[in-house]
């Protein structure tokens, strides 16, 4: 679950390899097979991705999937713990440094038993502090897909959205959503089709006769993903902002400036007092565009004062604010939003990647406003102005 990755190691647990490397070799979409053996193949797809398969049998697999998963970090304190039981631990077994034999283990719950510790979630296994929390019993319990209640980015074709907020609601509702915000993008952003306030009144409009049609299977907020601007002031006044339920501000425009100045935009949005969120906020897009060069310190001081909340955007070319920044906000005590900014149904489902760098960094559903009741939520936001 780490924002990128190189290859792809596939472990298969049975005890006849052979139909396993047939099927492996032969998938469509394989230009190149490099290797193929009785314990491990290896191939390359079209797009130059490389994958390989390993065969271990059943009653080992649980020391080879922990040791292929990694990370190389936290691997090595698990041996080191092995080492002060008298075990040595390898993909294949724990063995007995007195010579008398090794351990077997068919799943990672028994490799982290045999050390004295409870099962470590993949996600957290960089050591960054989870071998001694797991030791004192103390591991986060994880926010998880199914806690998540509202999507506070969504974009219908109001701007660059391809569905209608009809649509776009009834589809986030069939996933167990609650309460969905339609953030379309504002008026300077025109290649999306940014709204004018005069559009954002016919907007308001269509939501009253959408939130009719739905009933109380989802409720709407009306919203907007406003632009932070070149020189640091929002695309509307104040007055504006304060008529809408919910406001998100987010940097797509002139991310090259420098330091200072990028910084500055920020601040400005996170002190104003009808933000409710900054989105995606370092502007990154994986693989071909970093961050702006934002002083993060400064931000997340700002950001605890004010109470703002920071977005995990969860589109794959997004994760933005990625693992370490999110843990570092909530160690702060900042809120943070978890959003798909879905411009499709299929968008949707990017949920999860979202999630999973929650995951990475510790967060749990009380750190996520989008996990809180419709209530609670619509309190925060008032008491936000
Ligand atoms: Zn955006």
């Amino acid at each position: 679950m780490r924002s990128t990755i190189g290859d792809l190691d596939i472990l298969v647990a049975a005890r006849d390899s052979k139909p396993v490397m047939e099927a492996f070799t032969n998938l469509s979409g394989v230009v190149r097979v490099l290797d193929k053996g009785e314990t491990k193949s290896s191939i390359e797809f079209g797009d130059g991705v490389r994958a390989q398969v390993w065969v271990h049998p059943p009653e080992k697999f649980g020391t080879a999937l922990q040791y292929a998963t990694g990370s190389k970090d936290h691997n090595v304190q698990l041996r080191q713990l092995a080492l002060d039981k008298g075990l040595s631990l390898s993909e294949h077994s724990f063995e007995r440094t007195n010579g008398k034999g090794e351990i077997l283990c068919a799943t990672e719950e028994e490799v982290y038993q045999t050390l004295g510790l409870p099962w470590i979630p993949p996600e957290l296994r960089e050591d960054r502090g989870e071998v001694q929390a797991a030791r004192q019993n103390k591991l986060p319990r994880l926010i998880e897909v199914k806690d998540i209640k509202a999507d506070l980015q969504v974009h219908s074709n109001w701007s660059d959205g391809k569905l209608t907020m009809l649509e776009m609601a009834k589809a986030a509702a069939k996933r167990g959503i609650q309460v969905i915000a339609f953030t379309d993008h504002s008026v300077s952003l025109g290649v999306t089709g940014g709204l004018s306030m005069e559009a954002h009144k016919k907007q308001a409009a269509e939501i009253r006769k959408t939130q009719d049609k739905l009933g109380d299977s989802i409720l709407i907020l009306h919203a907007s993903e406003v632009e932070i601007k070149a020189d640091g002031t929002l695309d509307y006044p104040d007055k504006f902002l304060a008529s809408l339920d919910l406001v998100l501000a987010s940097l797509h425009t002139s991310l090259r400036q420098p330091r200072e100045k990028v910084t500055q935009r920020v601040l400005n949005a996170i002190r104003n007092p009808y933000v409710d969120i900054i989105g995606h906020p370092t502007g990154r897009l994986i693989p071909d565009r970093e961050g702006a060069d934002l002083d993060m310190d400064a931000i997340f001081k700002a950001a605890a004062e004010t109470g703002v909340a920071l977005e995990i955007n969860a589109h794959p070319a997004r994760l933005d604010l990625d693992d370490t920044y999110a843990r570092r906000a909530k160690e702060m005590g900042i809120p943070i939003s978890i959003n798909t900014d879905s411009h499709s149904e299929a968008d949707l489902d990017m949920l999860f990647y979202g999630v999973a760098i929650a995951r990475r960094a510790w967060l749990t559903k009380e750190d996520v406003i989008n996990c809180w009741s419709t209530k609670k939520l619509l309190d925060w936001l008032k008491k936000r102005g």
